[in-house]
């Protein structure tokens, strides 16, 4: 028998998180059926939509993410005992599960991707769902061409820092807004982007005029509000923007929101396209996502950085200090 522990959401989310929010569960498992395998988990993710779609699940619910583990026992001959598979089965130490299923559906359980020696944890990070949101997103609804301009929120996190050193890898001009001096420097003088500001402490506007002169081409917008009306409005007339996430609004009441600067006139007059999307528009694809990525760290075109929290008692505190913006690069706990 396995003991098994797992974080339940047990009250619906108001602002910011509370631990009470949560509560672990301990069980037993049951010895696995015919198809099924035991997995060990080794490393869980953190990320903001677990903030975000805390209002769409009715509590209690078990805290989902994606994670990385270890085949402990297995009855599916295809995953042996040993085999590394990435799941959505969240902030759980043990779970017992039936891989594949529907290869297009966020619940299947998959092989870590081919990683050629590089850390299993960038399976739940550049080689996972954050990377695959970052290539598809940005390539796919910016179309970006080389020698263009390009802004991108939430610059030094897990999606923003991707974003970034794609458009450097396509050959554009790169600005980035994170959230402080150190992300700063990390970005400009480690990952090359072009012109990193701190959005806490700089005129947006300004810092806008003065870096990109001739305006932006795309905008990739992780943080919504009023950043990204500001960013909008220096956009070049057939500019395009990728809304990939709100994170600015996440901890505020849905209805009420914080307000922003009006946009219709800037996609009017600039003739602007504007595109949402849910990474999992392009699930099918994510393995060519992952070839592309695998193949840029080998070859140090792409740098990825982890801000590892330890232990699995510490991981509400990884999710809130991820959502206070402790974390350089992607948010992840060892268990
Ligand atoms: P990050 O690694 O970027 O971590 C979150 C970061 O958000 C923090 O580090 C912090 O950095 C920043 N932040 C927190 N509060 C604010 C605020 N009020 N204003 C501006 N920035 C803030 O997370 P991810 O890379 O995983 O996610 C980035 C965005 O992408 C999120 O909006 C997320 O929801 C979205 N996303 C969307 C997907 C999709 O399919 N559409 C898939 C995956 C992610 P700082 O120090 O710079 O403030």
């Amino acid at each position: 028998m396995v003991k098994a522990r797992k974080y339940v959401v047990k009250r619906a989310f108001q602002g910011l998180p509370k631990r009470e929010d949560f509560e672990v569960v301990e069980s037993e498992l049951p010895p696995i059926s015919n198809g099924e395998i035991l997995v060990k988990t080794e490393w869980v993710s953190v990320d903001p939509y677990q903030r975000a779609y805390n209002s769409r699940y009715p509590t209690p619910y078990d805290q989902f993410s994606f994670q990385v583990g270890v085949v402990q026992d297995s009855k599916d001959p295809r995953y042996p005992v040993g085999t590394r598979v990435v799941s959505h089965r969240g902030w759980c130490d043990y779970y017992v599960g039936t891989p594949g299923g529907t290869e297009k559906s966020l619940n299947s359980t998959y092989k870590l991707p081919d990683l050629k020696g590089l850390s299993p944890s960038l399976g739940i990070g550049a080689v996972g769902m954050p990377g695959a949101t970052a290539y598809f997103g940005f390539l796919e609804i910016c179309k970006p061409k080389e020698g263009e301009t390009v802004v991108v929120t939430g610059a030094a996190g897990a999606v923003g820092s991707i974003v970034g050193q794609i458009a450097k890898i396509k050959g554009c001009r790169v600005i980035g807004f994170a959230g402080s001096d150190d992300k700063v420097q990390w970005l400009e003088k480690e990952l090359g982007f072009d012109k990193v500001f701190n959005y806490k402490t700089v005129d947006v506007n300004k810092a806008l005029k003065e870096a990109a002169p001739n305006g932006v081409d795309c905008y990739f917008d992780n943080v919504g509000g009023e950043i990204s009306s500001i960013i909008i409005k220096n956009m070049n007339t057939y500019g395009r923007v990728s809304v990939c996430g709100s994170i600015s609004a996440y901890n505020e009441d849905a209805l009420e929101g914080p307000k922003a600067s009006i946009l219709q006139p800037s996609i009017v007059f600039k003739e602007l396209k504007l595109e949402g999307f849910i990474v999992s528009r392009w699930i099918d694809r994510w393995p060519e996502a992952f070839a592309d990525l695998t193949k840029w760290i080998l070859s140090g075109q792409l740098k990825t950085r982890e801000h590892v929290t330890d232990g699995f008692d510490n991981i509400y505190d990884a999710f809130i200090g991820m959502l206070a913006g402790e974390n350089t690069g992607k948010a992840i706990v060892r268990i």
